[in-house]
């Protein structure tokens, strides 16, 4: 692109960001490191995080007019895109009518029938608000069911901000260099057997010496917080066949997955293992829309024991919030067949020219996909876990981050994360990244031979 759109991004080595700069500035004295997530202030790649004041499609527009293609998607939920008509309308009709009464209404029904109709071996879904508190809920249900405490979870794997899954859990925490939160107890901690992702015998070893204390295995359906790293062929198979032998239960987390990897998320494109499906699942991100909504569920006779019917306690008040609802339901009501094969045409396209500019700079890389969910690791060779992962070329990613981003193009700003389309990703919006790639790897490639750091 030569003569840049005077409403498009900014050009210059750096951008232009002195609203966002002052906006970080203030944010600071009120909020710790003037973000409500960690993961957004940039600490693993430099500068000033943009705040952002409105988006349309694929496109986010920062406080300094900036115009970005946006793949981040709200690290997920936005896989229609930013604004979309449909979403837009069922939110204003529901907010017409209320924000929320603390009672039960259609909506959620509504939005629970659709999950179940999705996902097979769903049978029943509870609403909640957050990834957090679904795969929380969950955990606690598998204890409560099983009368067991201790809980496997893989390296690399987030599950949210749990206690007790916080040990070794990728993305956030990995990119804040944080091994462990300090806050975490370690009696909680103590509960929570950690193991490298796609190692079955080390599965089957930690079965073998304490399988009639473990309440469940959680795993996120296909891995997309270490960056992504599918399940190895008759991964999941295994986990299903060694926790049903010990009476465990195996928790799919389709946080980031569901509704995205395919209609009925990483289980459409693996199918049910052989041995049977997971008992529970917990979905957030794309259910939501773009609004605080997220579920878990399962087997009918597992979520039974859930009060009111049964005595695991688990509550909310703002659970199946009616707007929420709303933007969820429209959103999966608009996830099409042609919103997928759209999404594999822009990951597709996307992923292509990464290659092709990659390497012809010779910078090394590695593409890997679950389903149009895909993201690049800054080295050579599969990554099959966590530590895989993290050996890995993060300053070159950093690099490549801010060249992309001053050429109009937000990427997630961690070397651990997927690259999140939309459906709304139009052919303008593919032109503009497509060249940021060619041009950013240029970059990437002359600075390291001049030897910059
Ligand atoms: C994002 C995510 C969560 C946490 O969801 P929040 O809504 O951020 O609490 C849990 N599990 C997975 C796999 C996720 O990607």
């Amino acid at each position: 692109m030569t003569s840049p759109d005077p409403s498009g991004p900014t050009w210059g080595e750096g951008g232009s960001t002195p609203a966002s700069a002052a906006l970080l500035e203030r944010a600071r004295t009120v909020i710790p490191g003037g973000v409500n997530s960690p993961v957004r202030a940039f600490r693993s790649v430099g500068g000033t995080p943009r705040f952002m004041t409105r988006a349309a499609g694929p496109w986010l527009w920062d406080a300094d007019g900036n115009r970005y293609v946006d793949l981040v998607c709200s690290w997920g939920p936005m896989i229609l895109g930013h604004a979309h008509a449909d979403v837009l309308r069922a939110v204003a009709e529901a907010a017409a009518s209320g924000f929320s009464f603390g009672m039960p209404t259609e909506r959620e029904v509504l939005l629970a029938e659709e999950i179940v109709s999705r996902v097979d071996p769903v049978e029943q879904v509870r609403l909640v608000s957050s990834g957090t508190e679904a795969t929380m809920s969950a955990i606690r249900l598998a204890r409560g069911f099983t009368g067991r405490s201790v809980i496997v979870k893989f390296a690399g794997c987030y599950h949210g901000h749990v206690d007790a899954l916080l040990a070794s859990a990728g993305s956030g925490v990995a990119t804040f260099g944080l091994p462990d939160s300090p806050g975490v107890p370690p009696s909680a901690a103590a509960e929570t057997i950690v193991l490298p992702y796609n190692d079955l015998a080390a599965v089957e070893a930690v079965f073998a010496e304490r399988g009639d204390q473990i309440a469940a295995v959680i795993t996120e359906a296909s891995p997309g917080n270490m960056g992504v790293v599918p399940p190895a062929p008759g991964f999941t198979e295994g986990l299903r066949r060694v926790t049903a032998a010990h009476g465990a239960l195996l928790v799919s987390d389709e946080v980031m997955t569901g509704f995205r990897c395919s209609a009925a998320g990483w289980l459409g494109l693996e199918g049910v293992p052989a041995g049977g499906a997971p008992d529970l699942f917990t979905f957030g991100k794309v259910m939501g829309g773009g609004f605080p909504a997220a579920a878990f569920g399962g087997r009918a006779d597992i979520m039974a024991h859930l009060a009111p019917e049964g005595s695991v306690y688990q509550a909310g008040t703002l659970s199946g919030n009616p707007v929420a609802a709303a933007a969820g339901l429209a959103t999966l009501q608009a996830c099409t067949d042609d919103v997928y094969r759209r999404l594999d045409v822009v990951a597709g396209t996307l992923a292509e020219a990464v290659t092709e500019s990659f390497n012809l700079h010779g910078i090394a890389h590695r593409i890997q996909w679950a389903g149009s969910m895909f993201s690049v690791f800054f080295r050579e060779g599969e990554v099959a876990d966590y530590d895989d992962a993290k050996d890995q070329d993060t300053a070159a990613f950093g690099r490549f981050f801010h060249a992309m981003l001053r050429r109009g193009v937000h990427l997630p700003p961690s070397a651990f994360e997927a690259w999140f389309v939309s459906a709304a990703h139009d052919d303008e919006a593919l032109e503009v990244a497509v060249e940021a790639i060619h041009e950013s790897a240029a970059e990437v490639a002359s600075g390291e031979r001049e030897g910059r750091p």
